[in-house]
């Protein structure tokens, strides 16, 4: 079987395709810390994609309060279970988040999705790449446990009383939200399991899409994609999925002129927590330094966003900035081990990095490239005893055409609403 690199475990692995990459590459990124939880994002997708017959169980994408919620139920704890069974005791990472671009988390010396093909033939399954097919019933719930935290249930997690939790403060209940589609993977299991070869990833920008013509749906992409966001559809019999809104992306839509614009899904959130771009990337996946790409900055400059489960080994191009105030094992296995570093980054951001935070959200076309012009210093505190300063800086967004989109200040102004307006709407 054909190896390839995957940088975010800092090594090869084995996938039964050769070596491919995109032109550019769909990617976004989820700042935790900030999301509602309001579902404005799955509503989105929703009312635009999967509203007909047969698509009522159909959520492309869906916010789960983690750590008990689940779309299907129990998606991850499954799939890290059947890994740690296939490699006992070995899923493990060796090294420490570094400045290498081609291994910025170390390696990952355990075995994901791809590389337990005796252990998936010994469970009699005849495709190479580790799944399962949940059942009806795990499908019913898209929101189960919503709000729900951990120690608040019969039966809560065990991190051991009192481990430091990433904030620096000991918390005894906690969740969080986690938005979630299909993570446009450099190296799709969805795609490496279809016997049909109705899988493709686009040349041009790395979107993965299930040709509907050629789909006969044999839920081989359902079982095998580890994030579970290949779904079946029953009225057509066919597997479907997102589709990274791939008109907006491509700059059709008459909004934007002809630019690439944001998706539905990041659109449409309130809570501005998310961000989507294309990033240029290499012949072995890895990402070309486009240093003032806000997605290349937040990933491999400031390394304040981490990829999905990294460890299932599809190269997910979905990226979290990880929340303060959860426990730093569960999120190390969220999350790989650029965790802490991320965490103690945001509660304290630097100049460039408070900056770019500005520019979620206020635009709904790609964001090509940044620029900051300095501002005066406004604020000045400690944050963990060391001393944290605040400037006024204008960040500039620009598209693909290098025109300007918009520029905003650091901080926010403040508007006086006028007495007369006092208790009305
Ligand atoms: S998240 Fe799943 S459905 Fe999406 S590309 Fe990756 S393997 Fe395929
Ligand atoms: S990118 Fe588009 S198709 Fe995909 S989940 Fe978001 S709104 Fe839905
Ligand atoms: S719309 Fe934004 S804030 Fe609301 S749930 Fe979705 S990601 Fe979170």
């Amino acid at each position: 079987m054909p190896s390839v690199y995957n940088w975010q475990l800092g090594r090869r692995m084995r996938y039964p395709f050769e070596p491919a990459s995109p032109k550019e590459q769909f990617a976004f990124v989820i700042n935790i810390n900030r999301c509602l939880g309001c579902q404005t994002c799955t509503m989105a997708c929703k009312s635009t994609w999967t509203f007909a017959k047969g698509q009522e169980h159909m959520w492309w994408t869906n916010v789960e309060t983690k750590p008990y919620g689940g779309y299907p139920q129990h998606w991850d704890v499954k799939i890290l279970d059947m890994l740690e069974q296939a490699n006992p005791g070995a899923q493990h990472w060796s090294g420490s988040p570094n400045g290498d671009p081609k291994k910025p988390y170390g390696t990952f010396l355990g075995k994901g999705v791809f590389e337990v093909p005796e252990f998936v033939a010994r469970n009699g399954q005849p495709n190479q790449v580790l799944g399962y097919l949940p059942p009806d019933e795990e499908w019913r719930f898209p929101n189960i446990y919503e709000d729900v935290p951990q120690k608040g249930q019969s039966k809560p997690m065990d991190f051991g009383q009192g481990e430091q939790l990433t904030g620096g403060r000991k918390h005894k209940a906690w969740f969080f939200y986690l938005a979630r589609l299909c993570n446009h993977c450099s190296y799709p299991a969805c795609l490496a399991a279809c016997p049909r070869n109705a899988i493709y990833k686009r040349p041009e920008d790395g979107i993965v899409l299930i040709d509907q013509k050629e789909c006969r749906g044999y839920r081989k992409c359902v079982e095998a994609c580890p994030y579970k966001k290949a779904l079946y559809r029953g009225t057509t019999r066919t597997s479907e999925k997102c589709i990274a809104c791939y008109p907006r992306v491509e700059g059709i839509d008459p909004e934007t002129k002809g630019m690439p614009m944001e998706t539905r899904c990041m659109a449409a959130c309130i809570g501005q927590v998310r961000m989507q771009g294309l990033v240029k990337v290499d012949k072995d996946n890895t990402w070309i330094e486009d240093r003032h790409n806000p997605l290349y900055y937040l990933v491999h400059v400031a390394k304040v966003a981490l990829p999905l489960y990294p460890q299932f080994g599809t190269e997910p191009n979905g990226y979290y900035i990880p929340p303060r105030w959860v426990p730093l094992s569960y999120l190390e296995q969220m999350f790989g081990p650029g965790v802490e570093q991320a965490i103690e980054r945001y509660r304290a951001p630097d100049r460039e990095l408070l900056a770019v935070l500005q520019l979620v959200r206020r635009s709904n076309q790609i964001i090509a490239r940044y620029k900051i012009e300095h501002g005066p210093k406004v604020y000045e505190t400690q944050v963990n005893g060391k001393k944290f300063e605040m400037y006024n800086d204008t960040v500039i967004a620009y598209n693909r055409a290098d025109k300007e989109i918009f520029r905003t200040d650091v901080e926010e102004p403040v508007y006086v609403r006028p007495a007369k307006h006092a208790n009305t709407i």
